[in-house]
């Protein structure tokens, strides 16, 4: 059983699919006009572990995120840099995907644009109008009323904003203060223009979702089901008046609710202050993955409940990268003792196909079943219950430390480094660790020079020893372990990693 909580019914429910055996997620995407920051970065985690879980659980999962490619900010910044609406979009979804790819983001299955979905969106204006839910407003704007609308409040709890913060700017034609726009008519020049029944004009943010979601997620309306999505998901911040609106257009254009279940994942906060581009304190993920590998940050950022806020704190990434060099560490353990060929590799990681890391997956599944019941039973148990991560990690923790002990008495147990090797399996399939390498790993952060280097003094040390010069190999160990670098020597070799 899953249990997950819902924003809507503000309690922890029992998770039981629209249709068996699938879900259809659909999750908000970035409006691509800047760089993406953390808080985009925590977001994606949280859904992807949860479709992560849901296809370890063998669900059919069909997972969407949009990308808002018509906006307010990006037609400014094309405005700003003398180059089109489109190359400004463009850019930032590579920079994006670029991102997600690093942090370990499997692709979503859908990943729809507003601009390739406008003739969806006129649609549901359409029917909207019809049914007068909309009005016109002045110059081809498109307004929704929400006082037609009886369930309009259901989601958030809220109607209206509180500081007026709306983002239409031009409202002067507004029946009421809280309506919002399904179409923006052309403002002229600095503005940007699609033809559309209503007029030349742009949608307004919120419909793009519902129309997309109508066009490429939802279930067929013949099937006559009470919501058109299993789970809408977001962050918190998305609630209102986002998601409040969308949940609105689809019930008054189609008569159904959009979401059976919503989720919402909590701010990132750096000094304590919500993390927000006015405030100041934006927080790239590209300027992060400068100094921390993706995975580092992307092992970081799932530690916190995906509902709570997650206060950023570099203290607390160094802490919580000793759970992550643990995973390694046992990894290294195993491979090193001839379990390599069982291992999967990660090419998951590594690949941004969806195909190839779906292919991955399933290779890992099949790995997953040498794990013992004793650890993926109460870990499953503990992700179905809301995503318990807490719980989660401390199982995690105390499997690596039992299998360090066992395999420090027992050496040669080749079954259980099978079963080891399917714990972590485990890992990498439903959290998105352990899949590089551990080699590799050991060796983030420095550049292929850098290693090359280390190489070679490696080579003239294992020289030395040979010749018996034990004056010239303990300098070399000692030179590297002032640069931060230990030597290991084993049967097979002297290795080194980065302490
Ligand atoms: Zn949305």
């Amino acid at each position: 059983m899953i249990t997950l909580f819902d924003s809507n019914k503000r309690q922890k429910l029992c998770f039981e699919p629209i249709s068996p055996k699938q879900v259809r997620i659909y999750v908000c995407g970035p409006t691509v006009y800047d760089d993406a920051h953390l808080g985009h970065a925590r977001s994606s985690i949280a859904f992807d572990l949860w479709r992560r879980l849901f296809l370890f659980l063998d669900f059919k999962v069909i997972f969407a995120k949009n990308f808002t490619d018509i906006d307010d900010k990006i037609i400014k910044k094309s405005l700003q840099n003398g180059i089109s609406v489109e190359e400004v979009s463009e850019r930032y979804i590579e920079l994006y995907l670029n991102d997600m790819h690093a942090l370990g983001i499997l692709r979503p299955d859908l990943e729809p644009k507003a601009t390739s979905n406008l003739p969806q969106m006129h649609e549901m204006i359409e029917q909207l109008l019809q049914k007068g839910y909309a009005y016109k407003g002045e110059n081809n704007d498109v307004y929704l009323s929400i006082a037609k609308d009886k369930a309009y409040g259901s989601l958030s709890q809220r109607t209206t904003h509180e500081q007026n913060q709306s983002r239409i700017t031009n409202a002067n034609d507004k029946q009421e203060e809280s309506d919002f726009a399904l179409w923006k008519g052309y403002k002229g020049e600095d503005d940007i223009a699609y033809d559309s029944p209503f007029g030349k004009g742009r949608p307004g943010w919120h419909i793009e979702c519902s129309a997309m979601i109508e066009k490429h997620l939802a279930y067929d309306m013949r099937e006559k089901q009470d919501f058109a999505i299993d789970i809408h998901a977001g962050g918190a911040d998305l609630l209102f008046p986002h998601h409040e609106n969308e949940a609105s257009q689809t019930r008054c254009a189609t008569g159904r609710e959009l979401a059976k279940y919503w989720l919402h994942n909590g701010f990132v906060n750096i000094n304590g202050e919500k993390m927000s581009k006015s405030l100041g304190n934006s927080f790239f993920i590209k300027d992060a993955l400068k100094v921390y590998d993706g995975e580092i940050l992307r092992n970081y950022l799932l530690g916190v409940h995906y509902r709570l806020a997650l206060n950023f704190n570099e203290e607390d990434l160094l802490q919580s990268k000793k759970r992550l060099d643990k995973i390694y560490r046992l990894k290294k353990r195993i491979m090193a003792e001839r379990i390599i060929d069982s291992m999967p590799q990660a090419k998951a990681l590594d690949s941004s196909e969806l195909a190839q890391q779906l292919e991955s997956l399933h290779t890992l599944k099949t790995h997953t079943k040498n794990a013992q019941d004793s650890f993926i039973k109460p870990l499953l148990e503990a992700l179905s219950d809301d995503y318990n991560i807490s719980k989660a990690l401390s199982i995690i923790e105390e499997m690596l430390s039992l299998s360090n002990d066992y395999l420090d008495k027992n050496p040669k147990d080749k079954a259980y480094k099978l079963a080891i090797s399917g714990n972590l399996a485990c890992i990498e399939y439903l959290l998105g660790l352990g899949g590089k390498d551990p080699t590799l790993y050991f060796q983030l952060g420095l550049t292929e020079q850098e290693k090359q280097d280390i190489e070679s003094k490696l080579q003239l040390r294992t020289e030395a020893k040979k010749q018996k010069n034990y004056a010239l190999a303990d300098s070399i160990r000692d030179d590297l372990k002032a640069q931060g670098i230990e030597i290991m020597d084993t049967p097979q070799g002297s290795t080194w990693e980065k302490i």
